[in-house]
């Protein structure tokens, strides 16, 4: 039997594994990343996956600090500078525009595999990272702090971080519970060409069944997300071509035009879940695997990326006190510093989501009224721009420093 040491294994190689495995590596830990599917590295030209998200300054800076933004940059980011938000229940209206708040932008749209490459390739360089892959992280052994990985490998380390996903066989494994519930919604997700020019903004129209958003990206194309009930998600995403874009443009009350194509659609089920517990000695949940939120205000990875951020940054602090990797004192301070943000980020987007999807008219007038005032006092207006992009409240340094590289 191989056994391999290290000061940490990372089971997952996502987006925030794979950050966490570089902000780690950097600091020279040694460490073990576990990733079942090998990341994609060609895609024809000028084709935009369906999976993108809209990447907030806080998850910028830490992709710049970490070497990997200029990577993404020259592999295809999208700003975006506005973005717009109405009801479809009321006269509600809401518009953010980042030159209120003196910002270049209100984030950006990457695609997932994009980030995903970016820390790759940054891997590369760093020689205490060693990559598993394709290889299934099989068996945890808290006790025995090591992991059986599915062709009998068994990695040992001090702390092993769960970031496999939503479903996080991990946390399964070391027997953290996870609450929530599925929404009763899906997210059809697509590529579309509207008429219209997008004028990198955001749109997003809240109707009773679930938002639709449109992301924007290249050549006038834009990322949708359109949520809805599981039944109409399901039909939405078989319907002839032409009907569908008939239906989107409708339901868009043509804001960007006709819509006059869409790519390959998928369907994703959304749910609201938390883990109980994102520590325990010797293990650490971060990204998906501790928390997973409704796409409503695109903040799922950029939770999970700040998680990443925070726990390298408790793990150095530890070591410099003489600590090991792993130690419950640094991953306390980890969980304390990181799950009550999360929660409120949750809890709102539930709210918002509760709000929005529903036909009383009471709370219809009451979202119009909120939107019509947040639009319009500008204290409110820049707040939600600015907690939007991650630039309020605790933020862990690698969050905040720039290595002076361009924005
Ligand atoms: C429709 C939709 C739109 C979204 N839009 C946004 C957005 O705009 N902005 C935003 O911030 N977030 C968005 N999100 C959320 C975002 O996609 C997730 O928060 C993010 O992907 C979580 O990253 P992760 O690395 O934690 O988990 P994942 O992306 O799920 O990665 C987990 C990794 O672990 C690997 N893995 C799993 N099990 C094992 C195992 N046993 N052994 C080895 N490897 C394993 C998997 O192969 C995978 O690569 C959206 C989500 C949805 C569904």
């Amino acid at each position: 039997m191989t056994i391999l040491d290290f000061d940490v294994v990372i089971a997952g190689g996502g987006m925030v594994g794979s950050a966490l495995a570089c902000a780690l590596g950097r600091e020279g830990f040694r460490v073990g990343l576990v990733e079942s599917r090998e990341p994609q590295r060609v895609w024809p030209q000028g084709e935009i996956d369906l999976r993108v998200s809209a990447l907030s300054r806080a998850s910028q800076n830490i992709m710049t600090n970490l070497g990997a933004w200029p990577r993404m940059a020259a592999l295809h980011i999208y700003p975006y500078r506005r973005m717009e938000v109405w009801d479809a229940g009321s006269s509600g209206r809401i518009s953010f525009d980042c030159a209120r708040i003196g910002e270049p932008d209100l984030g950006h749209i990457v695609e997932n595999r994009v980030t995903q490459l970016a820390l790759w390739q940054e891997m590369e360089g760093i020689e205490s990272i060693e990559r598993f892959y394709p290889a299934r992280a099989q068996d945890l052994d808290l006790k025995g702090h090591s992991l059986r990985l599915e062709d009998g490998r068994v990695l040992h380390a001090g702390l092993i971080v769960a970031a496999d996903g939503r479903d996080s066989p991990i946390r399964g494994m070391a027997g953290i519970e996870a609450h929530g519930w599925s929404y009763d919604q899906h997210a059809v997700v697509a590529t579309v060409t509207p008429a219209g020019d997008h004028c990198r903004t955001a749109w997003q129209r809240f109707l009773p069944t679930g938002p639709l958003a449109f992301l924007p990206v290249d050549d006038g194309r834009c990322s949708i997300v359109w949520s809805s009930s599981p039944e109409e998600t399901a039909r939405l995403s078989e319907l002839e071509e032409i009907e569908f874009l008939r239906q989107l443009t409708k339901t868009s009350e043509e804001v960007l035009g006709e819509i006059l194509a869409v790519g390959p659609r998928a369907v994703f089920p959304l749910r609201l879940q938390h883990a109980l517990s994102y520590v325990l000695p010797g293990l650490a949940l971060v990204g998906d695997a501790a928390h997973a939120i409704h796409p409503l205000a695109g903040q799922g990875v950029n939770l999970g990326l700040l998680d990443a951020a925070t726990l390298a940054q408790c793990l150095v602090e530890g070591r410099n006190a003489g600590r090991q990797a792993g130690d419950i004192r640094d991953l306390r301070r980890y969980e304390r510093s990181r799950k009550g943000n999360n929660i409120a980020m949750l809890a709102a987007m539930d709210t918002f989501k509760r709000l929005f999807s529903n036909h009383n008219p009471l709370l219809g007038l009451a979202r119009g009224l909120g939107l019509n005032l947040a639009d319009r006092i500008p204290l409110l207006n820049h707040c939600f721009m600015r907690q939007a992009l991650g630039l309020e409240g605790e933020r862990p340094p690698l969050a905040i420093r720039l290595r002076g590289m361009d924005l």
